[in-house]
């Protein structure tokens, strides 16, 4: 398995950042994307660091392959983009950058598990399995991500008998993993130091669904490890998702990326961008006149990345945010300006589609 390596050659011998920009094709990029997307690639870009674009389309039903091809135009206009992906040569020995295409890679890992005892079937009802393939997203009470109840330990302690039983009567097992009782804790470069407890992450979770879909936690472990991720900026939401795949990380043998989660961005009445918010997808701002400049400056204004909202481009944004770095130097692990951590929530105004408008050349 490809690994970063640091380059022996290079005075200062860090180990490269890859970085990774992971959407999920089930609809159209909106402003809340563009802005996860700019602050994963700035991270990666202002440390010289290797983008990897992977699209999550493990959810048979919600996704759809005209929405990746979307994705990548709507990413491009933007200007922001990517070294490896589904539409470049494959620079490392992947098969494939859809997850829809890389079940063999999850099954090694299940087996790999199931080898090491750490996973067992579960038969409880499917009321209980809700959602397992798709990201945890959050609710307006719940912005670092719901986990829902956690999981009982039903199924922990079945013999082989009770297990036949069960199958005999025709229910179909999902995968679950067999979670430690202690904390996990983890250093966030956003949000600072974190420790889940069972309780708080779910307990057991799920790696397969009863249909055979693999769950996001286990994809998205198998693929950044094998991907060689060592850098994961990605919403506030996955915040509670993170001790899950630490875990998974540690099972699977491959090294811990760093973490930096960012605030959501939620329209004047508190509620996470959505597809429903229409007019603020990218190819509507692009149809409404809104030039990518206009939408880089105002995000990044946001981010506290420049003092006003004026017109901005992702290298010119890159080399400031690598320049700044150097400047506050005595926490290397920071990678963004510290006030964007204040809420787990950034609020836009009534009208951002004005607000975008009124972005000035710089
Ligand atoms: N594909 C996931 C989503 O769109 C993101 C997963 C991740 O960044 O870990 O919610
Ligand atoms: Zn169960």
């Amino acid at each position: 398995m490809a690994t970063a390596m640091p380059d022996l050659a290079d005075p200062n011998p860090c180990p490269a950042v890859r970085g990774r920009l992971a959407p999920s094709p089930t609809g159209y990029l909106h402003l809340g994307n563009a802005w996860s997307f700019l602050l994963a690639w700035l991270a990666c870009r202002s440390a010289g660091g290797t983008l990897v674009l992977r699209m999550e389309d493990l959810d048979p039903e919600r996704s759809r392959p005209a929405f990746a091809a979307a994705i990548m135009e709507d990413l491009r206009w933007l200007g922001l983009d990517w070294d490896e992906g589904p539409d470049k040569e494959k620079a490392r020995s992947m098969e494939s950058y859809f997850q829809s295409a890389r079940h063999a890679f999850y099954q090694g890992a299940l087996r790999r598990l199931e080898e090491d005892g750490a996973v067992y079937p579960c038969y409880c009802t499917r009321k209980e399995l809700r959602s397992l393939a798709g990201a945890p997203h959050p609710t307006r009470e719940s912005p670092f991500g719901d986990s829902g109840a956690a999981y009982p330990g039903t199924c922990r302690f079945l013999s082989g008998e009770e297990r036949r039983m069960r199958e005999q009567e025709g229910r179909r097992a999902c995968l679950r993993l067999r979670c430690p009782e202690h904390p996990v804790a983890f250093q966030d470069a956003v949000y600072g130091p974190h420790s889940f407890s069972p309780a708080q992450w779910g307990g057991d979770f799920a790696l397969q669904r009863s249909d055979g879909v693999i769950a996001y936690q286990l994809a998205v472990v198998v693929d950044d490890g094998l991907m060689g991720i060592s850098q994961v900026v990605r919403g506030a939401d996955l915040l509670s998702s993170t001790p899950r795949q630490l875990l998974l990380f540690d099972l699977l043998g491959f090294p811990r990326p760093s973490y930096a989660h960012i605030p959501l961005i939620c329209d004047a009445e508190g509620f996470r961008l959505a597809k429903r918010h229409a007019s603020l997808s990218l190819r509507s701002l692009r149809e409404q006149g809104v030039p990518p400049e206009n939408i880089l400056g105002f995000l990044a204004w946001k981010a506290g990345l420049r003092e006003r909202p004026e017109t901005a481009r992702p290298q010119e944004l890159a080399h400031d945010l690598a320049g700044r770095r150097t400047a506050w130097g005595a926490d290397a692990d920071q990678i963004f300006p510290p006030k964007l951590g204040a809420s787990a929530r950034l609020l836009l105004g009534p009208d951002p589609l004005a607000e975008l408008c009124a972005v000035t050349a710089r």
